[in-house]
């Protein structure tokens, strides 16, 4: 298999996975529970905590907190259920036109119960349009939300001037940024970027699923979502994923230090190489947001008059895998709202999206080339 989809998920580093499993096997207390076996996953769990933390900068001796949840999802949903509520400043909501359903479906659950949604456009190349964000602000806004890097195209979004943007016109707005995408492709610096909420997925970074993160600054008010129990500090009920949380820590570390030792560049390199054969090969391709500001992993590239499922189908045939838009809506065959957000062209409008790791090799990219010559050109 030459997995090309970790956009979707990514495979358990050996480590991580020897801890998820010592755990689920050796240290099965409950957190919550008062002798030793207790007491040690609830250490193990603060440990995970202090990793993550490091992982974003956030300062938890200053008060800010890392919520353990299950997946990004939840996260997500809790962000915006935390700033939308009876008894919340406000009734209006701001997200991009190209979030991820947890904050799309979920915004438009909002609408549906009276409040109000302004979704910011991009342009042709998945930039988000600052100016759209200015004007949508009211008094009524409580949220705005805002993901630092698109799932399906890759493009980084300038989160840390949009927290400028919108503190600027109103300093009660809490800012959210759904950063799944961005784990392990750009640094994530919560004092940097200056959020109040951000949101991690532990299996888009080498741990496993099941296992989320919602970072929120000090001093944000947060109104729990899950609720009947006092774990998480009393912000999240239920007994935690003691494994998956502190697989998910261990894995916030080896990210960091791969990153530190260069990953991003050496995956940087195979994208690059990749998308300047592809460019040659297919001239009358079309790579997604490839002039905007974009992560080293992910190409989106649309053949003309080809549907990106279909392809998706025949490569895997070959034993290559990616995908075509998101995870959870690529086996549809409808459009992509990202695209369709960014204008693209109907006969482009079916993509495929090849999301890299630095497990992949230069041979595993030569090996996709090949597979894609034979299929567009009918070579068998
Ligand atoms: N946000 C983004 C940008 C994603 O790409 C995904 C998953 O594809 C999610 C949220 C949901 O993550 P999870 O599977 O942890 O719920």
């Amino acid at each position: 298999m030459i997995y090309l989809d970790n956009n979707a998920t990514t495979r358990l580093y050996q480590s991580v996975y020897h801890k998820h499993c010592e755990i689920l096997h050796r240290f099965f207390g409950n957190p919550s529970s008062l002798y030793p076996a207790g007491v040690e996953v609830k250490a193990m769990i603060e440990r995970s905590r202090v990793q993550v933390a490091s992982f974003i900068n956030a300062d938890l001796s200053a008060g800010d907190t890392i919520l353990f949840t299950s997946c990004a999802t939840e996260s997500n949903n809790s962000a915006l259920h935390s700033a939308i509520h009876p008894n919340s400043h406000g009734k209006h909501i701001i997200i991009s036109a190209v979030e991820h359903p947890s904050i799309s479906v979920t915004a438009s659950n909002f609408e549906k119960a009276g409040a109000k949604v302004t979704k910011i456009g991009v342009d042709s190349d998945g930039n988000l349009r600052l100016e759209e964000l200015c004007s949508a602000i009211t008094d009524e806004t409580v949220l705005v939300s805002i993901m630092y890097v698109n799932s399906e195209t890759g493009v980084i979004h300038d989160i840390a001037n949009v927290v400028r943007t919108v503190k600027n016109i109103r300093e009660n707005i809490i800012v959210h940024t759904d950063a799944v995408q961005a784990a392990g492709k750009i640094p994530i610096d919560v004092q940097a970027l200056g959020v109040d909420m951000l949101t991690l997925s532990g299996h888009k970074f080498h741990a496993p699923k099941g296992v989320g993160v919602l970072y929120i600054r000090r001093g944000v008010p947060f109104v729990p979502f899950v609720l009947g129990g006092h774990q998480e500090h009393s912000l999240r009920a239920g007994t935690e994923n003691t494994a998956s949380i502190v697989a998910l820590g261990e894995a916030a570390a080896i990210t960091k230090a791969e990153m530190a030792s260069g990953s991003v560049e050496t995956i940087s390199k195979l994208k690059e190489f990749m998308e300047n054969k592809l460019k040659i090969i297919f001239p009358e391709s079309i790579i997604f947001g490839e002039k905007a500001p974009r992560v080293c992993n992910t190409t989106n590239i649309g053949f003309r008059n080809i549907l990106g499922h279909k392809l998706v189908l025949q490569l895997a045939k070959k034993g290559i895998y990616v995908s075509s838009g998101t995870a959870c809506n690529s086996s549809s065959a409808k459009p992509s709202t990202v695209l369709t957000a960014m204008n693209v062209p109907n006969e482009y409008i079916s993509s495929i999206r090849i999301s890299l790791d630095s497990f992949n090799t230069e041979q595993n990219i030569i090996d996709l080339l090949i597979a894609l010559e034979e299929i567009l050109r009918g070579k068998k």
